[in-house]
């Protein structure tokens, strides 16, 4: 399995799954031009890519995807709350609805190379998800980003799973002494907001096992460091476990087999 982050944080999110000539793309919150010279960078054939899956239908998510619709017909996945909540978004995103692919949650969604298990995320954007991905060689992927908090059923995915990006989106001190507004931060911080750093770094902690890999991703530009992030990380989780932190915007890459 190849994988790749295209961008990740406010300004855009997009991450892409290689493996034997197939791929899946996480997210479209960046230019087509942004997402076809990644792919090209990376060495990853437009021509490979077998569907797209949107986590939830805010911009820095899901901006690229009307373009993608029209550039490449492909089939693009939604959960079917998000799309019937969210009409006049889709609309003003100039997403084609009749392109779009709902999905169910508890539904285990084949496509071409891989097999994807949605799972509900905690966000002020209808419908939100998060996802476990089954590669054909069996390696297991999550990704899990914009949750307030931990959904209940999280915790069993990224167990199973060698592969973890969990957003890491800021620090309490900084988000508390930051340039934001009482509102603002009590919107980040609440139920469907949100991870911090704390609840990041503790859950990958608990979920993982050594030879694992974890992203922490979608870091704030405002509220957070990734050197303090960094920091924490390395103080909690156990050597063993290779950590990471995705700074906002950064593209990057990674390899990994079945264990
Ligand atoms: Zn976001
Ligand atoms: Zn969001």
């Amino acid at each position: 399995m190849h994988y790749a982050v295209l961008s990740t944080g406010s300004c855009g999110n997009c991450y892409i799954f290689h493996e034997n000539d197939k791929a899946l793309i996480i997210d479209d919150g960046v230019t087509f031009t942004k997402l076809t010279k990644g792919l090209e960078n990376h060495g990853i054939p437009m021509s490979d890519v077998q569907a797209m899956f949107i986590t939830h239908l805010h911009p820095d998510h899901s901006k690229g995807v009307g373009v993608f619709q029209r550039k490449t017909k492909l089939p693009v996945y939604l959960s079917d709350i998000a799309m019937n909540g969210n009409g006049d978004v889709i609309e003003k995103q100039k997403i084609s609805r009749e392109e779009l692919v709902p999905y169910s949650f508890g539904e285990m969604i084949r496509v071409d190379g891989f097999t994807v298990h949605p799972f509900r995320t905690s966000h002020d954007s209808a419908g939100s998800a998060g996802y476990y991905i089954e590669s054909d060689d069996g390696v297991r992927i999550f990704l899990m980003t914009d949750t307030g908090v931990i959904p209940d059923d999280a915790a069993a995915y990224a167990e199973k799973a060698d592969v973890k990006f969990i957003e890491s989106n800021y620090d309490e001190n900084m988000l508390e002494n930051g340039p934001y507004s009482v509102q603002l931060r009590r919107r980040i911080s609440g139920t469907y907001g949100h991870l911090s750093n704390r609840c990041a770094v503790d859950f990958a902690r608990r979920v993982s096992h050594q030879g694992d890999s974890v992203y922490f991703v979608h870091i704030s530009a405002n509220c957070n460091s990734p050197d303090v992030l960094r920091d924490y990380a390395m103080k909690e989780i156990p050597s063993g476990i290779f950590c990471r932190v995705c700074e906002r915007g950064e593209t990057f890459e990674g390899f990994r087999d079945a264990r």
